[in-house]
């Protein structure tokens, strides 16, 4: 398991913890879990929280348990629960055994409620919805106490029984804390405590027709689990008082502590689950793991590594005030990465064809090309030249304009790992004008690309044999959105902020054929291009590539500025 390693920063959640140990509070045990909700995937948000409690139990040899908060089967799935596993898995974290759900302890959290009746805590209660939210008062008004808070406990029992009996519709009324309608926090304002539902759940099915509410049952399974450091996002703050309420008036052994920090938020993207299946429900995205997708399922897809998502958490830390993240720091973390890790490879993405005149017909040459120069023991591998060969049709203006080195009528560039030529003629398309075709010569005394004459070419190209290359379809990718922070723009209906221009397909690339037989998920730098990774729709032959990020780093250069 990665470690939260005692090198790492320290953040004000450690200093709680080291406080706690010091007390020797909870036997000097700390205990963390990550409990999602299996109503959608994870995200990179998540992410976040992931490596916060798995990196908090290592770092403190402690444990972190994996659970599914599972309380409302109107939204949760088994497929949900199956990506959450993989994706924390993936992300390099290890629960073992501890792999628990809320709605194993649906019998427990049902008699911790009865509990709370029998110590005159709890009442049921039968106002409907739109009178409950009238009787909860607002932020300047005080609540109401609601007709039915004062039934005697012996009837709140019969009627909770046949709550659970099934014998009210949905609706039709709650069990509820008897707190304080009059608090200024509303969360304290005899909230809900079981609802009905008669949705089947997905793993107790029909058993159930009394659903737990969120705030109850957390704190409770955090507690049944020997949590020692319960971590949540900001906007539990308020929700804290009661999580506490709870266990004191439960009296439970184990006492988890809430801490609450800021969650992540990414420019360019959505973290809501809601918005992000929404996208994938209305087809505006292929799927959870459209590579275009803020979901660790996208991410890997398009090729991030958890090492650089891990990376990337520990730069951002841990805070109370909630901010934005430049998703451009993310892309550093990536190139930094996979610097290391991605073989440099030649691909050409648009095709233009060049015909080395004074080469011989059927001859080949291999060349020698380094796998990444950064790292000598990546090797080399060959890759073969021939008479005709495929260049960046960028790579050549028929009429340049001053910064432009590369090829141009009548000039000379260096074919990357190969010769220098020199184009000679320009052959276009007679009916549209279109270049289709460079004629070129080359000079065979600059093979590997360096002559001993001293002569020096400008530009350095990539290219691919013809003959020998392979197709290959490559899919480029922009922001989802274009706005910075669709997120915040209530006002717009954040599908109108998606970008048009998020993907674009290039179907008929041509890359250089030790890229045969690619196995999806690798990773490769396309020379000049970016980083690649193998999409799963490759197959049979056919490759996929997803561009993972271009090689332009726009964090680095921002650092750099600003020292
Ligand atoms: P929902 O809107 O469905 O509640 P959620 O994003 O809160 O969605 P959960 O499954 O409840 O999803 O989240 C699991 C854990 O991940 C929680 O502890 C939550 O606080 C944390 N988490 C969710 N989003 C973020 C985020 N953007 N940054 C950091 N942590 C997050
Ligand atoms: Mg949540």
């Amino acid at each position: 398991m990665p470690d939260a390693d005692s090198n790492a920063p320290s953040n004000f959640i450690k200093d709680i913890i080291d406080e706690d140990l010091k007390n020797n509070r909870n036997d000097g045990r700390v205990h963390t879990r990550f409990p999602p909700e299996p109503n959608g995937y994870l995200h990179i948000g998540h992410a976040k929280s992931i490596c916060l409690n798995f990196g908090l139990a290592s770092g403190y040899k402690g444990l972190c348990n994996l659970r599914f908060d599972d309380t409302n089967p109107c939204k949760e799935e088994s497929e949900f629960v199956e990506a959450i596993k993989r994706d924390v898995q993936w992300l390099g974290f290890d629960w073992a055994d501890r792999e628990y759900f809320a709605s194993d302890y649906f019998e427990k959290l049902c008699q911790y409620a009865v509990e709370l009746i029998k110590l005159g805590k709890a009442y049921v209660c039968g106002l409907s919805a739109e009178e409950i939210r009238e009787y909860r008062g607002s932020l300047t008004r005080p609540g109401r106490e609601s007709p039915h808070r004062d039934r005697p406990v012996e009837e709140n029992l019969d009627l909770f029984q046949r709550m659970r009996d099934g014998e009210f519709e949905e609706g039709t009324c709650l069990l509820r804390a008897k707190i304080n309608m009059a608090s200024p926090n509303i969360n304290m304002r005899d909230p809900a405590i079981y609802r009905i539902i008669k949705t089947p759940h997905h793993r107790t099915g029909d058993k159930w027709r009394i659903y737990p509410m969120y705030d109850f049952a957390h704190c409770l399974s955090d507690s049944i689990e020997g949590i020692t450091h319960s971590i949540c996002t900001l906007e539990f703050e308020d929700h804290r008082p009661l999580y506490d309420w709870y266990l004191d008036e439960l009296k439970v052994k184990c006492r988890p502590r809430q801490i609450e920090f800021a969650r992540l938020n990414l420019s360019h993207t959505i973290m809501s689950k809601r918005k992000l299946m929404e996208l994938v429900q209305e087809g505006l995205v292929s799927g959870w793991d459209d590579p275009r997708m803020p979901t660790l399922a996208g991410l890997r897809r398009r090729g991030f590594t958890p090492e650089s998502i891990r990376d990337f958490c520990e730069r951002i830390g841990v805070a109370k005030a909630d901010s934005m993240v430049d998703v451009a720091l993310l892309e550093h973390c990536l190139r930094e990465d996979l610097n290391k890790r991605a073989l440099r490879v030649m691909a050409v993405l648009r095709p233009l064809r060049v015909v080395i005149e004074n080469y011989p017909e059927g001859k080949v040459e291999e060349m020698d090309a380094e796998n990444n120069p950064e790292y000598p023991g990546a090797g080399a591998r060959k890759v073969p030249f021939s008479r005709v060969v495929y260049i960046e049709l960028d790579d050549f203006r028929e009429d340049p304009p001053r910064n432009f080195f590369r090829l141009a009528p009548g000039r000379e560039v260096r074919l990357k790992h190969a010769y220098y030529i020199k184009c000679e003629k320009v052959i276009k398309d007679e009916r549209t004008g279109e270049v289709v075709e460079l004629r070129c010569t080359y000079d065979p005394e600059s093979r590997g690309g360096w002559t001993n004459d001293g002569r020096k070419v400008k530009g350095t190209s990539h290219w691919v044999s013809a003959g020998h290359s392979l197709e290959a379809e490559v899919r480029l990718y922009d922001h989802l959105f274009t706005s910075p922070n669709p997120d915040a723009e209530k006002a717009a209906d954040y599908k109108t902020l998606l970008n048009p221009n998020s993907l674009n397909t290039l179907a008929s690339c041509r890359v250089e054929p030790s890229l045969a037989g690619a196995v999806p998920g690798s990773h490769y730098q396309f020379l000049r291009q970016g980083y690649f990774c193998v999409d799963p729709d490759s197959s049979n032959g056919k490759l996929v590539f997803n561009r993972t990020v271009s090689l332009r780093d726009t964090w680095g250069k921002v650092e750099k500025k600003k020292n």
